[in-house]
């Protein structure tokens, strides 16, 4: 009957990798996800545009050359916002900083485009007023040439899958996000999760999740969902690790033990009333 439960599952949009993950899912206890592509769309909208001595228009054009070869959700919204076609000739030295942002030379110019912790690790004075959204700061040849603020809206349907999951058995929803906490605090109370650690590096998260562990009782379950390559760690480590497949990273979709095609996460609910279910069909 777990078979049975797996072909409900796909039918469904769920892809389960073997039939224990779907057993264990009826245990979940603490279920902790990422922010950015998980529960918040991963589009990112330009707000407003703050150059130092250039436009603009030339400030949206560093900042897209040299994400361009990134496939982070914000390099895709700069790419979308310049609208224009990127020269590659132009790219070379292309070096993606993981939870930090991009580093390029640009027609020969050393350019970075990344948040705060770039611009520290560069050693570049950059805006530090309290800022609602998440800031792209730009700097080129050494210089700081200014910011891009951008922001992602919570996806309607994690709403709803937290308010279920909070009305289940779930003892406790967490939020891991790279993203700043004004950010990451807002996202949470949008939503109603219990508890929010902002500013993480990729192997931060993982560090997060050992803490989780400790938790939780020895028979209960924990379990991530995430999207991004950088969340493949936290999903191989997580109990069950359950990534977004729609718009996830092929490295989030391969660590998985199960994955949600249509990237609602409200499809956890429908997983593990599946496995509940399973689970009295075979006692
Ligand atoms: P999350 O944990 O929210 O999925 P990431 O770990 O991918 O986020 O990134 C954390 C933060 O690092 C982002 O919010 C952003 O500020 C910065 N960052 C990471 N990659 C890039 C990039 N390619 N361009 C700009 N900023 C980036
Ligand atoms: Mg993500």
């Amino acid at each position: 009957s777990f078979f049975g439960g797996i072909g409900g599952a796909s039918r469904k949009g769920i892809l389960v990798k073997g039939s224990n993950y779907l057993e264990a899912l009826a245990k979940a206890e603490i279920i902790v996800f990422d922010k950015t592509g998980t529960l918040t769309k991963g589009v990112f909208n330009v707000q407003e545009i703050h150059p130092i001595e250039l436009t603009g228009e030339e400030l949206l054009e560093i900042a897209a050359y040299t994400e361009s070869y990134s496939n982070h959700p914000i390099s895709i919204s700069l790419q979308q916002a310049y609208g224009k076609e990127i020269d590659n000739t132009r790219i070379t030295e292309v070096e993606e900083i993981s939870g930090h942002g991009v580093v390029a030379a640009i027609d020969g110019k050393k350019a970075a485009a990344g948040n705060a912790k770039l611009m520290k690790k560069l050693g570049i004075p950059y805006y530090e007023g309290e800022l609602i959204g998440t800031a792209v700061h730009v700097a080129v040849d050494g210089k700081y040439a200014g910011y891009i603020l951008i922001s992602d809206e919570v996806k309607p349907d994690s709403l709803q899958a937290i308010k279920t999951l909070k009305r289940s058995h779930i003892k406790k929803t967490v939020m891991l996000t790279g993203d700043n906490r004004a950010v990451a605090e807002k996202t949470a109370n949008i939503l109603g999760i219990d508890k929010v650690y902002s500013e993480l590096l990729p192997g931060d998260k993982v560090d997060k999740l050992e803490e989780l562990f400790q938790e939780k009782t020895e028979n209960g379950k924990l379990v991530f969902v995430g999207d991004g390559m950088n969340d493949a760690p936290v999903l191989a480590r997580a109990d069950i690790g359950i990534a977004m497949g729609g718009l996830g990273s092929d490295a989030a979709i391969e660590a998985a033990d199960i994955v949600i095609m249509t990237d609602e996460p409200s499809k956890i609910v429908t997983a593990i009333k599946i496995s509940k279910k399973t689970l009295r069909i075979a006692q």
